[in-house]
């Protein structure tokens, strides 16, 4: 494109919240086939509340949410600020955990008052020993209804299943079907289980999943794409994201995320917009024409 064309495109761009960095970027984003979208925080608001706790085993409800929230405190995953914060606001209190340890993509271990404690998905209790059969029927029961369904385990035996529920933007599913309509293919990409990520694929409208993907695995699930023949442009708002919005060919960071994520990218949505992805591809290709105009 001349740099008449790209001026324009970027002037057109920035009024629809859209910061496109460098004119290659402009190039690119017209030939993209595929866009793969992070969920948490992306697609979603990325802002977990915890809807409910399902005791199990006999155990209480109150003292299950007092030892999720102990062992969950020292974590800075948004799941379990969401626990902490609703332990907090039911003004339950209790003594800091210790041998406090994370797992990334699977939860936490703590000792709290001499329990033994695990919060976090099937695989990681079951990764401690844990035989979780019989939170099965409850955890199948929350990811159906879109909700991420957290184990928690005292002393090896499942003690709870903790629901958070993260809502769906405004705007996702019209920007899957925005894309749709181009002809673009479109992928959500989650840590979180296989039920909540296809739930929360539904309510976006016929956008495909890989779900249970650890945060290392994501730059390669996109460099899998690319070599099928893909042009991938990523969307994701986490310093999980940065690898795979890098490896993209184009990187396409939320504005309300994190700095690594938008130091990663080509493209950064500055009004948080994910509808303006189909947009930014749109710009790309008119930029590329003699007249804008009448093409908007
Ligand atoms: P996402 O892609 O949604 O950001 P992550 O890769 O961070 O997901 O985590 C994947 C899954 O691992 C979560 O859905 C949750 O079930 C579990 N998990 C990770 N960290 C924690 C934690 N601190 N407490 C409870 N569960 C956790
Ligand atoms: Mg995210």
């Amino acid at each position: 494109a001349t740099p008449l064309a790209l001026i324009r495109g970027g002037g057109i761009a920035a009024t629809r919240g859209i910061l496109i960095r460098s004119g290659e970027a402009f190039q690119i984003l017209k030939d993209i086939t595929y866009v793969v979208f992070d969920k948490t925080g992306t697609l979603t608001e990325g802002k977990p509340r915890l809807v409910e706790v399902i005791p199990l085993n006999g155990f209480e409800r109150d003292r299950a949410l007092v030892l999720a929230a102990a062992a969950e405190e020292q974590s800075e995953h948004p799941l379990a600020k969401a626990i902490v914060t609703s332990a907090q606001e039911e003004g339950v209190t209790w003594r800091e955990a210790k041998d406090f340890h994370s797992v990334t993509g699977g939860g936490v271990f703590a000792r709290v008052e001499e329990l033994s404690v695990l919060v976090g998905t099937a695989r990681h209790l079951r990764g401690h020993g844990v035989d979780t059969n019989t939170a099965e029927a409850a955890l199948v029961e929350q990811e159906a209804q879109a909700h991420t369904a957290v184990l928690l385990a005292v002393n090896g035996a499942p003690a709870a299943v903790l629901a958070l529920a993260d809502t769906l933007k405004p705007d996702a599913a019209a920007a899957i079907a925005a894309l749709h309509e181009q002809g673009i293919d479109t992928l959500l990409v989650t840590g979180d289980n296989r039920r909540t990520a296809e739930a929360i694929a539904e309510q976006a409208g016929r956008v495909e999943v890989r779900a249970e993907v650890l945060p290392q695995e994501k730059a390669g699930l996109v460099r899998e794409l690319q070599a099928s023949g893909a042009r991938i442009a990523m969307v994701g708002d986490g310093i999980n994201d940065a690898p795979a919005l890098t490896q993209a060919d184009v990187g396409i960071a939320i504005g309300a995320g994190t700095d690594i994520a938008i130091e990663s990218s080509d493209v950064v949505l500055t009004g948080g917009r994910v509808g303006a992805v189909g947009e930014a591809v749109r710009i790309g290709a008119i930029s590329y024409r003699k007249t804008v105009q009448n093409l908007w």
